[in-house]
């Protein structure tokens, strides 16, 4: 009984919820079996910037890492830095990287012009350019790296990690033009003419507009515009007591509408991200919600993080939800308090104070009763009774950002109710034939690992219209594992490896403040992986239904039912169930069985070097 090769990508926590499918509980099991060049190879054959990850990735593997339901998920992306750190791009050789990411062997005809130089683009050049395509970047700026160089903090990501990443994508063979900005100094049309496709990575670097009293007074900053200052070293003014409001353009809104409005329920929802604002597939919408509000308060918290870098005395971050529900790590706020930020939950801005200088004074706020209807989507109740002053001189607003839409000229590719590049979700392809798009242009803002993936999806489509096929999705096969893994007995008794950081009293200015673990601390925190990939497979030619598993099994998740339970037209048998997707992987089962009916296999040739 072999699992569909389907259904065991999906039954991998890990590697199903990562946007660009590594099979992080391959490297992890590698990391435990201390083959730490194997685990890296794993890590970095579906990611360009895996380096970079390894500090900076949001990590949505362990928010959904089977572990989790024990106690807590593994440390992922920690161990994986634990190997790039050995085996990565920032060691300067190329040798172990090149084992899966080699420069191409042959040349094809076609070639193609990738607009913009950060996550998405440089992903897409990174594949593209493998395959043999000849591949131009044109850079707005005069350095590559779009959003990890110029939104995240260099006390997160060290820019040498950067650098290395992306160095080794354009030592493939990719040209780069800097200092070409779209709609300025090359056009839609010119792009068209010069190549046979056309990826428009151009990132969401404009800060939105706000209509808040207050906000055009000095000292009012949009986020994404501080944080480019800072990132590019130019002197912003950073007062004493500085407040960053959380929760994007449509919390704002919605606080705002609440107060001057007499009846707020009255508004129209789609204005304001109520309960009715999905669009034509609710679920779809929904998650694209979920993520811009987590980007945005990791926004808030590296804005916030900045600013006391700066030499703010006092930073708070506001936020509509309360501190259980705001959509941040648990990381990101407790490594912020550690530095002394404080949170404001449960408020809401009002309007920003303003004193005779035309300087910001403080910010009117009020109070948030609930944030989330009962089916748990956005929508926002305030007390308008329950008023108060916040002083300040420093205002920064994490409102989101918005893409450069005049760029793409008056015949560009459509764009979508939400003012960014319409694309198909599977493709990245937009309305216009050759163009493709991904990453903040397509999607709005959203982590790193998104945008990755976005550019491999557009590059794997663009080489599919160009006659290509992807070999690696070929070559899976299902084998038995000759020796199974055997969970320890104390399986939960081993609490999570806390990621060593920096102390306190030493984070100042841009040193990185998150360490790599020991060798030791690496193996015993690996050593806690479940091993998910591995499936339990039953030979129903040598089961005598004894039920011993069912019994030695910790979980209960074997059952011996009716077999018309599982199958109406076997009527007068009995057959066995196992629960995959609860089942920890502890092998008790196999070890009991007296047949040997039981034992272990997984696929192999996807997502793992071969
Ligand atoms: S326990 Fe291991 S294999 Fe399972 S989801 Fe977590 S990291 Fe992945
Ligand atoms: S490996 Fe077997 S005994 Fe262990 S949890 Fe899974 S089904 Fe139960």
């Amino acid at each position: 009984m072999v699992p569909e090769l389907e259904y065991y990508d999906t039954n991998i926590p890990c590697l199903a919820a990562c946007p660009v499918h590594t099979n992080a509980g391959m490297y992890v099991a590698a990391i435990a079996d201390g083959d730490d060049e194997l685990a890296y190879l794993t890590a970095r054959l579906p990611n360009p910037f895996a380096s970079v990850c390894a500090r900076v990735c949001a990590a949505p593997c362990e928010d959904a890492c089977r572990r989790g339901t024990i106690d807590r998920p593994i440390a992922i992306r920690a161990l994986k830095r634990f190997v790039t750190e050995q085996f990565g791009t920032e060691r300067g050789n190329g040798e172990a990287w090149h084992r899966v990411a080699a420069p191409p062997t042959f040349e094809r005809p076609q070639s193609v012009g990738i607009v913009g130089g950060g996550p998405a683009g440089m992903a897409c050049a990174h594949d593209l350019r493998r395959l043999g395509y000849k591949v131009t970047v044109y850079e707005a700026t005069d350095k590559l790296g779009g959003a990890m160089w110029l939104g995240i903090p260099e006390y997160r990501l060290d820019r040498g990690v950067l650098s290395a990443d992306i160095n080794a994508i354009i030592d493939l063979g990719v040209e780069v033009q800097y200092e070409t900005r779209l709609g300025v100094d090359v056009t839609l049309e010119d792009l068209r003419n010069n190549h046979d496709a056309v990826f428009l990575s151009i990132g969401a670097t404009l800060g939105r507009g706000l209509d808040l009293e207050g906000a055009e007074a000095d000292g009012v900053f949009k986020a994404i515009e501080f944080l480019i200052n800072m990132n590019r070293g130019f002197n912003v003014d950073v007062g004493e007591r500085v407040i960053v409001i959380g929760g994007g353009d449509v919390a704002m809104d919605a606080a705002r509408t609440a107060l001057r409005a007499s009846d707020y329920a009255n508004q129209d929802p789609k204005q304001i991200g109520g309960a009715d604002n999905q669009g034509a597939n609710g679920s779809e919408r929904d998650e694209e919600d979920a993520a811009d509000q987590r980007s945005l308060m990791t926004e808030a918290i590296d804005v916030a993080r900045t600013a006391a870098r700066a030499g703010a005395r006092e930073v708070v971050v506001m936020s509509l939800e309360s501190a259980e529900e705001m959509p941040a790590h648990e990381f990101e706020v407790e490594e912020a308090q550690h530095e002394g930020i404080s949170f404001m939950p449960r408020r809401g801005p009002r309007r920003i104070l303003v004193d005779d200088d035309g300087r910001a004074a403080g910010i009117e706020t009020v109070g948030v009763t609930s944030v989330f209807n009962d089916e748990g989507r956005f929508s926002p109740e305030f007390d308008e009774g329950d008023l108060q002053v916040a002083e300040a001189d420093t205002v920064i607003l994490a409102i989101g950002q918005a893409i450069d839409l005049e760029a793409l000229g008056a015949d560009g590719p459509e764009v979508s109710p939400r003012r960014t590049i319409q694309v198909d979700n599977d493709t990245g392809r937009t309305s216009m034939d050759g163009i493709w798009s991904g990453g903040d242009a397509a999607k709005g803002p959203r982590t790193l690992i998104d945008a990755v993936a976005d550019g491999r999806r557009s590059a794997a489509d663009i080489h599919r219209s160009f006659g290509g096929y992807d070999e690696a999705a070929e070559s899976a096969t299902f084998v038995k594992l000759a020796q199974f893994h055997r969970l320890e007995d104390s399986y939960d008794q081993t609490p999570r490896v806390d990621v060593p950081t920096l102390d306190t009293g030493r984070r100042i200015g841009l040193v990185e403040v998150e360490l790599g673990f020991t060798e030791q601390q690496a193996r015993c925190e690996a050593s806690r992986c479940l091993r998910c990939f591995a499936n339990i497979i039953l030979d129903v030619d040598k089961c005598v239904l004894c039920a011993l598993c069912a019994d030695v099994c910790p979980v209960d998740v074997i059952s011996l039912v009716p077999s018309e339970e599982v199958d109406s037209g076997a009527a007068g048998s009995t057959a066995l169930l196992l629960d995959e997707e609860r089942c920890i992987r502890c092998a008790l089962c196999i070890e009991r069985c007296p047949p040997d009916a039981l034992s272990m296999g997984m696929w192999k040739g996807i997502g793992v070097p071969v």
